[in-house]
């Protein structure tokens, strides 16, 4: 059973696994975590699109920015 305190390390790997830097076997156990935790499937989602977006020149991100913002700060608050 995966605890609540396990998302700090998720996350971690959700931004190496934006920048394409993370082992199958990682992944796979990310994917997981992510089928079960909305919060991290949500920051993942939104540091994918921002990742997205910065890739695709784009010159204004704030949506995005402010998506991945809300989610790393509602995860610290509740710390
Ligand atoms: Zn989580």
């Amino acid at each position: 059973m995966k605890t609540e305190k396990d998302c700090a390390a998720f996350f971690e790997m959700i931004s190496d696994w934006t920048d394409g830097d993370l082992p199958a076997s990682v992944k796979e156990e990310l994917r997981k975590h992510l089928d079960q935790c909305s919060f991290c499937s949500r920051y993942a989602e939104s540091l994918t699109a921002l990742k997205k977006c910065l890739a695709g020149g784009c010159v204004d991100c704030s949506d995005a920015a402010a998506a991945v913002d809300e989610c790393v700060r509602k995860f610290l608050s509740e710390k």
